[in-house]
C-alpha cells in the first residue's frame, strides 16, 4: 500500500481531536481517595470509585475550578450550570458499569486555540471541554497468565477537550496538541505527561478530494500517547484510506489502535454511536452551578496565557507575531528571551538569535531550553561584542557554538581562539593590496564595468583574514581603493 505523491495531493485530510488530560487534583473527581500515579495497585480506592452500592459521590470542586480555567483561556463559554450524566457500557475496568461524565450540558462549549503553521497563525476552534471520571487499567502482562485490574486511577478526574474537525494535516495535529499541552502546562491544571497518560488524544482521521467541501466518514484512533506517534498514527491512517478509497471501497467508521512497534492501526472495534451508550443525567449528582462571581475569581488569578505575552512580546518589543508565536512556545523559553533582555540584549538580535542558532542547536540534540548551558546573560554579552565591533556577526556564530558547547563566557571564546575582529586600517589595507595585486583578471573586468565582482573582492578579503575583518571597514576601503566602475 503505497501511493504516489501525485495520488496523495489529491485529497485533503480532515482532522479533529479529543484530548484527555488528568486534572492536578490531590483526590478523585467524586471521592477522596489520592489520585497520585505510581502507587502499588489497588491502594487508592475506596467504595465510591469502586462503584459499591448504596454510595454517593460528591463533586470536587477543584476540578471544576481547573475546568474553568481551561475554559476561560480558550475563549469558551462557561455553563453557569452544567450537568454530569451517565454513560452505560461494561469493561472490567469500570466497576459501575457506567463512566461519569457529561453530555448534554458540558461546562464549556465553543472557543478555540491559535497554532503556529507554516509561519502563519492558524485558529483551530474547540467544540467542548467536559469533566468526566477515568476508568481503571487492566494489566495482561504480569507473567502469570492472569488478566488484573488495578483501580488506582479509576475515578480520576480527566477533562476532554474537543476539537472542531479544523486540523488539515499531521503536522497542524501535532503544533495544536502542543500548544494545548503547554496551555495546560501553563494554566498549572495539568503536568503533561504523555507517556504516564496524563495527556493522551484520540484522533478523528477523515479524507475527501481536495476541493469538496463535504465531511467524509472518520476513523478514531485511539490513545496516542506521544507527538511522535501521533504524527505516525495519522499519516498511517491517511495513507491506508487513501489505498481503500482508490482501490474503490469505501471508509467504514471504526475505532482502530495504532500499535507504534509494527507502525500499522488494526481495527478494534466499530464505532458505537452515542445512543449506544444510554446517556441519562446522574441522578446521583445534583447540577453544577459555577457563579458569575467565582468565574470573574478564577479569571482574574490566571497566569499570563500565551496568547497575551505573544501580544505583549510584538507591542512590547516590536517582533513580528511569527517570532512572538515561537518565543511564547513555552513559558521557559518566553523567560529565557525576556531574561536577555533584561541583560541588556536588544530584543530582535535576541530574537532571531533564539530563533535561528539557539533552537537549531536545541532542536539538533534534542534538548529543551530549561538545560541550556548558554545563560541569557551570556547570550546578552555575546551581542554586546558585536555591537561594541569586537567580533563580526559571521564569528558571533561560531563563538556561539563554543558557547553552547562548552557553557564559556564570550569573551573568553574570543580571547581563547583569537577571534578579534580586525578594523585596524592598515592591516586591512595590506590585505587589500594583496588581493588586487592576486587578482589582475577580475580587476580588469571589475574595472571594464562588472560591478558585481566587487562582491568577489569583499569575499577575499574576509578569507585571507579567517573572517575577522571587519566587514564594514572592508567594503569602505575596497570602494576607495577600487573606485566606481568603468566605463
Ligand atoms: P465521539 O464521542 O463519537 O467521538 P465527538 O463529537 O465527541 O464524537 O468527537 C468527534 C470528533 O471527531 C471531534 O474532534 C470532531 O472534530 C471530529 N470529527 C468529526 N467529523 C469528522 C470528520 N469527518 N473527519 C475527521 N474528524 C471529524
Ligand atoms: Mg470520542
Ligand atoms: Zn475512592
Amino acid at each position: 500500500m503505497t501511493t504516489t505523491s501525485s495520488t496523495r495531493a489529491a485529497y485533503e485530510t480532515i482532522i479533529g481531536l479529543e484530548v484527555h488530560a488528568q486534572l492536578l487534583t490531590r483526590s478523585k473527581m467524586f471521592c477522596g481517595c489520592a489520585a497520585a500515579f505510581g502507587a502499588a495497585p489497588n491502594t487508592q480506592v475506596c467504595p465510591i470509585c469502586l462503584g459499591m452500592p448504596g454510595v454517593l459521590p460528591v463533586v470536587n470542586k477543584r476540578a471544576v475550578e481547573f475546568a474553568i480555567r481551561l475554559g476561560l483561556a480558550m475563549h469558551s463559554r462557561i455553563a453557569t450550570s452544567s450537568r454530569f450524566a451517565r454513560k452505560n457500557y461494561f469493561y472490567p475496568d469500570l466497576p459501575k458499569g457506567y463512566q461519569i461524565s457529561q453530555y448534554e450540558l458540558p461546562l464549556c462549549e465553543g472557543g478555540w486555540l491559535d497554532i503556529a503553521v507554516d509561519e502563519q497563525a492558524k485558529r483551530i476552534r474547540l467544540t467542548r471541554a467536559h469533566l468526566e471520571e477515568d476508568a481503571g487499567k487492566n494489566l495482561h502482562d504480569m507473567g502469570d497468565g492472569a488478566s488484573h485490574v488495578d483501580l488506582n486511577r479509576a475515578g480520576t478526574p480527566l477533562l476532554e477537550i474537543v476539537s472542531e474537525p479544523d486540523l488539515r494535516s499531521s503536522d497542524e495535529a501535532v503544533a495544536y496538541l502542543k500548544a494545548l499541552r503547554e496551555l495546560v502546562v501553563y494554566l498549572g491544571i495539568c503536568d503533561g505527561n504523555m507517556e504516564e497518560g496524563s495527556f493522551r488524544c484520540d484522533a478523528n482521521v477523515s479524507i475527501r478530494p481536495r476541493g469538496s467541501e463535504r465531511f467524509e466518514t472518520r476513523v478514531e484512533l485511539k490513545n496516542i500517547n506521544s507527538f511522535r506517534y501521533v504524527k505516525r498514527a495519522i499519516e498511517y491512517e491517511v495513507e491506508r484510506q487513501i489505498g481503500v478509497v482508490e482501490d474503490g471501497g469505501r471508509i467504514v467508521q471504526e475505532t482502530r489502535l495504532f500499535d507504534p512497534q509494527r507502525g500499522v492501526s488494526v481495527s478494534m472495534r466499530s464505532k458505537e454511536a452515542a445512543h449506544d451508550y444510554r446517556y441519562f443525567p446522574d441522578p446521583d449528582l445534583v447540577p453544577i452551578a459555577a457563579p458569575e462571581t467565582w468565574i470573574a475569581e478564577i479569571r482574574a488569578a490566571l497566569p499570563e496565557l500565551p496568547e497575551a505575552k505573544r501580544a505583549r512580546f510584538v507591542s512590547e518589543y516590536g517582533i513580528v507575531p511569527y517570532d512572538a508565536t515561537v518565543l511564547t512556545g513555552s513559558r521557559a523559553l518566553a523567560d529565557y528571551f525576556e531574561a536577555a533582555i533584561r541583560h541588556g540584549a536588544p530584543p530582535k538580535t535576541a530574537a532571531n538569535w533564539i530563533m535561528s542558532e539557539l533552537l537549531a542547536q536545541l532542536n539538533a540534540e534534542g534538548a529543551e531550553i530549561e538545560s541550556c548551558r548558554v545563560t541569557p546573560k551570556a547570550l546578552a554579552a555575546l551581542f554586546a561584542l558585536v555591537d561594541a565591533g569586537t567580533i563580526s556577526g559571521k564569528i558571533a556564530k561560531t563563538v556561539f557554538e563554543e558557547m553552547y558547547r562548552t557553557g564559556a563566557e564570550p569573551d573568553a571564546v574570543v580571547a581563547a581562539k583569537g577571534l578579534v575582529q580586525v578594523s585596524d586600517v592598515d592591516a586591512l589595507v595590506a590585505v587589500i593590496d594583496r588581493v588586487i595585486a592576486d587578482s589582475p583578471k577580475e580587476l580588469a573586468q571589475y574595472l571594464s564595468g562588472k560591478d558585481k565582482l566587487f562582491g568577489f573582492f569583499v569575499g577575499q578579503v574576509m578569507k585571507r583574514t579567517e573572517g575577522k575583518a571587519n566587514p564594514g571597514k572592508v567594503n569602505e576601503l575596497l570602494k576607495a581603493r577600487l573606485g566606481a566602475p568603468g566605463p
